[in-house]
């Protein structure tokens, strides 16, 4: 019979260790850690890319300089992290159209001004509708038409929605994001994580407590406790789990639930959206774009909503580099994720030429990762619509007798976030420990009666 242990995590993502942590704090040492992939980090995650390092998933430090300090901030000062500072707000004087030419700056930023203003009327008119119980929205006439309101509307909605609606981290955290320039990673934090807990030599995690390419495809639960079962067919035994994985593999079958989870569960998993955003790494034998102060980011207006809209080049990070990145998301992350490297390459090469003019060398590289086609993932991070009420999240977070559930998806204040993902791991690892302490009480209370 499979050995049976106090605890079992499931997933080795920045949530997943943060709580395995607080447990290993708190003498809860008999844990095991089932990991998926082959690696720990999760979302956070980097490839080596024409020579210097990239983040597929998370790549800023978002929310610094505010009242409250970001723990993921101060833990990556601390172990001497590489950033530098990422200031979009230049994105909107850099807008090319179709012929090359960039949009006078007054002409950015009325139209700017014009998204922003009828964004905010939107959903003060969502709110009063959502109020009174209806669900009509009226389009306004003001929806965006041309590219360059098409382009900003794409930029305040699936980059800078804190310009209409407070958002936690920027409020409580501060404005300032930073972008992680480190050849070792924004993983190098999970690895200094684990360090405090797991048994590691030479930046290597050796801990047999952390088990890698062990893909859980079913919980068997009981009052009695949890059966883990892998696909590679091994069993595992504990009083307690907690699963750590994203709101896109929990709205996927890859787990089966034995019993089935409640009925208030599985609806509150499918009210919350999840949203794909894909980083495309391209690189060039030479830099043909303008390097200067407040040219890190650069728009693309197309007349399709987010047709290689996003441009940054990492020149500011890796100078010499001679790296672009574009960002797509949603419906475009999809579409490019079905079709072929190279038909993505030739999309983004015809749009640099829009820009740039028919003398650009050619990307020499490219990279497009595939966040919504990996069934560890099925998606990039959690997105509660606007009009959520605050118990889909509640009832998403709820464990479910000896489940336990954590990740960014289940942070209140924070999803979408690494740091939403450390304190949610955090607060399940506490919020367990105390369900513990209190499963020991009830037992010492029997046994005195008894
Ligand atoms: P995960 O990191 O997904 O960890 C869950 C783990 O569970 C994974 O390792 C997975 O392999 C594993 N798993 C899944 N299924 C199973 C299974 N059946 N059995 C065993 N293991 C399983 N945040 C920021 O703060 N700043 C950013 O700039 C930023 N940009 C982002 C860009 C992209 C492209 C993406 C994808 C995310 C970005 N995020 C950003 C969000 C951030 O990466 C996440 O919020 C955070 O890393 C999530 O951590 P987690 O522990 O909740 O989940």
């Amino acid at each position: 019979p499979p050995s049976r242990s106090s605890v079992i995590i499931i997933g080795a993502g920045i949530s997943g260790i943060s709580a395995a942590k607080v447990l290993a704090q708190n003498g809860i040492e008999d844990l095991v850690i089932l990991e998926a992939s082959d690696r720990i980090g999760g979302r956070i995650r980097k490839e080596d890319f024409g020579g210097v390092s990239v983040e597929l998933g998370a790549g800023w430090i978002a929310g610094v300089g505010g009242k409250e300090a970001n723990p993921v901030w101060e833990f990556a000062s601390q172990v001497g992290l590489r950033t530098c500072f990422s200031d979009y707000s230049n994105a909107r004087y850099n807008i090319y159209d179709r012929n090359g030419k960039i949009f006078p700056s007054g002409v950015a930023a009325d139209s700017y001004k014009k998204a922003v203003d009828s964004a905010i009327e939107k959903l003060r008119s969502l709110e009063a509708n959502h109020l009174v119980g209806g669900d009509v929205i009226n389009e306004s006439s003001c929806a965006p038409k041309t590219p360059i309101e098409l382009a900003i509307d794409f930029i305040l909605h699936d980059f800078e929605m804190a310009e209409v609606e407070p958002i936690s981290t920027y409020v409580d955290f501060g404005e300032r994001e930073f972008l992680v320039a480190d050849e070792r990673g924004y993983e190098h934090l999970l690895y200094k994580m684990a360090e405090d807990f797991l048994y590691t030599s030479q930046g290597k995690i050796l801990d047999t407590r952390l088990k890698l390419n062990k893909v859980v495809r079913e919980l068997q639960h009981s009052r009695n406790g949890v059966i883990v079962k892998t696909e590679d067919g091994c069993v595992y035994e504990a009083n307690y789990v907690i699963l750590s994985v994203s709101i896109g593999v929990l709205q996927s079958n890859l787990i089966s639930f034995r019993p089935p989870l409640p009925r208030w569960k599985t609806e509150a998993i499918g009210k919350c959206d999840v949203m794909v955003y894909t980083k495309i790494f391209l690189k060039f034998p030479y830099k043909f774009w303008p390097c200067g102060p407040g040219k890190e980011f650069f728009i693309y207006a197309h007349e399709r909503r987010g047709y290689y809209t996003f441009w940054q080049h990492m020149e500011n990070a890796y100078p010499g580099s001679n790296i672009l990145v574009v960002t797509l998301t949603n419906e475009e992350s999809k579409r490019v994720e079905a079709q072929s490297d190279e038909e993505t390459l030739a999309e983004a090469m015809s749009v640099l030429r829009d820009m740039f003019g028919p003398n650009i060398p050619n990307a020499t590289n490219i990279l497009v990762p595939r966040w919504w086609n990996n069934r560890f993932q099925r998606g990039s991070y959690s997105n509660y619509p606007m009009i959520s009420n605050n118990k889909v999240l509640q009832d998403i977070k709820a464990s479910v007798g000896r489940i336990f559930f954590t990740g960014e998806h289940t942070s209140e204040r924070f999803n979408g976030y690494v740091h939403g993902g450390h304190l949610a791991g955090i607060e399940t690892g506490k919020s367990l420990l105390e369900e513990m302490r209190n499963e020991k009480e009830r037992k010492n209370e029997d046994q005195a009666f008894l």
